[in-house]
């Protein structure tokens, strides 16, 4: 504004004086073009402000006369607020990717538990879109009796556990709810559905060993029982015998599930197995020798097997798979059978064990289930001849361990194949 009244002054004090030595007409004339020239020096300065208006993130246009003042701290302000959001923004989007990131679900709701945002992971837990789905109550979104109960409490000091069926999954959630800010909501989803299959395996796994060792126990205590409170003349000798052999047929059958359970055990717990190079031959002709006496000659032994034909692993775990699926095949297998043992390359490179039997088979709905711990087709016959229902179990978790597969084939009636298949990195001839 001063420089404006001077500019005006100076062209007026200019104005007089050639008024004053040329005559006044002169003089005034010389004003208004002074006055003209200001006039449209401010229109140009202006229309490069309305320019550089529009793209205001540039710095001001230089030299505009008077209005370098004013745009100069306009500017600065500008820029100090553009640094702010941008700082700002990058807070949000980090805070965004930190929620993105969450192992748990996260959806807002607000205070009519409308849904306003939520994760990935909660998109997923929970089956919605977000897109589609914002706006809309959780209550319907998530229709579970049980939630619209919970999410009508007042407080909710404990999370839900909430069964459901998304995309045909059976999932279990773990949810909870939370107050925040003004009147909005927080729901925390978790997935524990392998936690709690975890954990109905525990129980069903505690409940089988503990029904396993029921029945030895209880035929044990009731013979030493019997032997207790009966006057010793009272029994003769041979059924003395008898009653001792068949205590101890029950001492042993429970040395074997604990022995049985402690293979597992230490198989679940230890590293998998690396270790040395095994030669195979060797080890299935040990464990041969011994089916043959569990055998009593009752079988035909037919054998099929690649002497220098190695695998790198564990010794005792791969004689542990190797026996249980050759005594399977003796117990399951009637008088006379034959059982067929090999070991070999096949064409692509794998290893393969394979016990081929002429035996009682298996019924192909049984079949998936066999290497779940204690499942047993026939209790009763895997009892009588020893069997723990865990050799299958073991045999499985060796060949995990060995990254090996266990293949079974059977027919109900006609016999069975169970094939143990080494995959090429682990397979060595021995020199
Ligand atoms: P078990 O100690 O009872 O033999 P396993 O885990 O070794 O336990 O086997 C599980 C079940 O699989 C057995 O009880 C039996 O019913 C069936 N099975 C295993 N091997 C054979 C086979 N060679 N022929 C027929 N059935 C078999």
């Amino acid at each position: 504004m001063t420089k404006t009244l001077i500019s005006i002054g100076a062209w007026a004090l200019l104005g007089w004086i050639i008024g004053a030595w040329l005559g006044v007409s002169t003089g005034w004339a010389v004003f208004s073009l002074g006055l003209l020239a200001m006039v449209l020096t401010s229109g140009l300065q202006l229309s490069r402000i309305a320019r550089w208006v529009k793209d205001i993130d540039q710095p001001p246009p230089p030299s505009v006369g008077p209005w370098d003042e004013i745009l100069a701290p306009i500017y600065r302000k500008l820029r100090k607020d553009k640094q702010e959001i941008d700082h700002l923004n990058h807070h949000v989007d980090g805070i965004m990717l930190a929620a993105e990131a969450l192992p748990d679900g996260a959806l807002t709701l607000d205070d009519s538990m409308q849904l306003t945002w939520c994760n990935q992971m909660a998109s997923d837990h929970i089956g919605l879109n977000l897109e589609k789905d914002r706006s809309h109550s959780i209550l319907n979104i998530l229709r579970a009796p049980e939630f619209a109960r919970y999410a009508q409490q007042e407080t909710w000091p404990a999370p839900l556990l909430l069964h459901l069926n998304t995309d045909d999954q059976d999932k279990t959630l773990l949810v909870q709810l939370t107050r925040y800010g003004v009147g909005q909501y927080l729901l925390v989803t978790r997935d524990v559905t392998q936690v709690e299959k975890l954990e109905t395996t525990r129980k069903d796994f505690v409940a089988n060993v503990s029904h396993e060792l029921r029945t030895p126990l209880t035929v044990l205590s009731g013979f030493l029982e019997t032997l207790r409170d009966m006057p010793p003349e009272s029994f003769s000798e041979e059924q003395k015998h008898r009653y001792h052999t068949l205590m101890l047929e029950q001492a042993h059958r429970m040395q074997a599930i604990v022995a049985d359970l402690l293979t597992l055990s230490t198989l679940e717990s230890s590293p998998g197995a690396q270790g040395e190079s095994v030669r195979m031959s060797q080890v299935i002709h040990t464990a041969l020798q011994q089916s043959r006496v569990l055998s009593n000659d009752q079988h035909v032994f037919v054998e099929h097997i690649t002497e220098d034909l190695c695998v790198t692993g564990s010794a005792t775990e791969l004689a542990s798979a190797i026996s249980n699926l050759l005594t399977n095949a003796i117990r399951y297998t009637p008088k006379d059978g034959t059982i067929t043992v090999s070991w070999y390359l096949t064409e692509d490179g794998h290893a393969c064990y394979s016990v081929q039997d002429t035996g009682i088979g298996i019924a192909s709905q049984d079949i998936p289930r066999l290497t779940e711990r204690f499942y047993r087709v026939d209790r009763g016959r895997s009892r009588a001849t020893g069997g723990t229902g865990l050799g299958l179990a073991i045999t499985k978790h060796v060949a995990m361990r060995h990254n090996a597969e266990l293949r079974i084939q059977s027919r109900f009636g006609a016999g069975s194949l169970f094939s143990l298949v080494f995959p090429p990195a682990r397979v060595a001839s021995s020199e």
